[in-house]
């Protein structure tokens, strides 16, 4: 088993998109309270007291979408500030982020994953739930700010879904030719919408690198902070292609994360929530940081091992929570 060292927190369980395949419009889904939701004080007293002195060294900050959380800069700096940070990290769709792009880069964010699953503002305001004025090109603009003040790897995140966006394949791999950006696909799992799963299916990654090796040919690559995703590259383009194979491939034995829900659930696994504990029950309860260090030592011993495809074989929708909730 891998050292467990990357903790996934969850700043909102909301979202200002409502994706088709993460949470879509009519789901009605059971927000997190705001009174629930781990203060910015419970959520740095996790960070500094329980989860760095047990080892935990690189954190993403994620959601829901994590722009909407107030203070969210101010959380970074905190969090970027503490010695042991080893990396930060941020997973967004990117809508505010033109203007927030400055004010997270000087706070210390340096690195930056941005969804965007089509280059089509029709496809991708479908995708996107939205039916009011576009939102692609706010994202564009917030993608281009990110490049523009420094932020490196920047990463764009692409589900493929057939029929709806896998026809962009080759035109979103080609954004990496030119500039140095990262776009990884990711095989479209039965979290969340587990009817649009079970009507359109997944597209496997060896299929989309067989045709992008067609066009262009496909070298191995590497890029820093890639974790599960096989990466490659275009011949003499300065981004990369990573593909995250979650449906296709098991990589749980190489799994090295948490996740932090918003309010305070500390989960080790994205599909099995066996020994699961509610850190901030705990602490508003008065439970000490080192008795909460033991619980997460415990956690760490019985992280499972759990067979992606065995869980999902016949089984579509078999997994009640959405990315948005866990932590994505
Ligand atoms: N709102 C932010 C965003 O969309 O980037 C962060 C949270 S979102 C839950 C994190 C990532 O999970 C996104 O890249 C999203 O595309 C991905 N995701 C959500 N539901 C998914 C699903 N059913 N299958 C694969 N990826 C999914
Ligand atoms: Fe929101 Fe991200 Fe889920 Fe889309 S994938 S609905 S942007 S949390």
């Amino acid at each position: 088993m891998n050292q467990v060292d990357y903790l996934r927190i969850s700043l909102i369980d909301r979202c200002n998109f409502r994706c088709q395949y993460c949470m879509p419009e009519g789901v009605e889904l059971d927000y997190i309270l705001k009174q629930q939701l781990l203060t910015d004080e419970e959520l740095l007293t996790l960070v500094r007291e329980v989860f760095i002195p047990v080892g935990f060294t690189r954190f993403r900050l994620t959601g829901g979408e994590p722009l909407l959380r107030p203070r969210v800069a101010e959380l970074v700096s905190a969090i970027a500030s503490l010695s042991q940070t080893q990396d930060l990290s941020m997973t967004t769709n990117g809508f505010l982020l033109a203007s927030m792009a400055q004010s997270l880069y000087n706070a210390g964010l340096r690195r930056i994953n941005i969804s965007l699953d089509s280059l089509d503002p029709d496809v991708f305001d479908q995708i996107i739930g939205n039916r009011g004025r576009s939102r692609w090109q706010d994202v564009w603009n917030g993608i281009q700010a990110a490049y523009n003040v420094g932020f490196n790897p920047l990463k764009l995140n692409v589900v493929v879904i057939p029929g709806v966006n896998d026809h962009e394949v080759l035109d979103l791999a080609a954004l990496t030719i030119d500039k140095q950006w990262h776009v990884r696909f990711i095989e479209f799992m039965p979290i969340g919408n587990a009817r649009l799963f079970g009507d359109r299916g997944w597209v496997p990654s060896a299929e989309l690198r067989q045709s992008i090796r067609a066009r262009w040919g496909l070298t191995e690559a590497q890029v820093y902070g890639s974790g599960p995703a096989d990466v490659f590259q275009i011949p003499g383009a300065k981004g990369t292609l990573g593909f995250i194979s979650q449906m296709s491939e098991c990589f749980c034995d190489r799994c090295n994360r948490m996740r932090l829900s918003a309010d305070g659930w500390l989960r080790p696994c994205l599909l099995n929530e066996t020994g699961q504990i509610d850190l901030k029950t705990a602490l508003r309860a008065g439970v000490s940081t080192a008795e909460l260090r033991e619980q997460v030592k415990q956690l760490l011993t019985i992280k499972p091992e759990v067979n992606f495809k065995q869980r999902d074989s016949g089984t579509a929708g078999a997994y009640t929570r959405t990315m948005s909730q866990i932590g994505g």
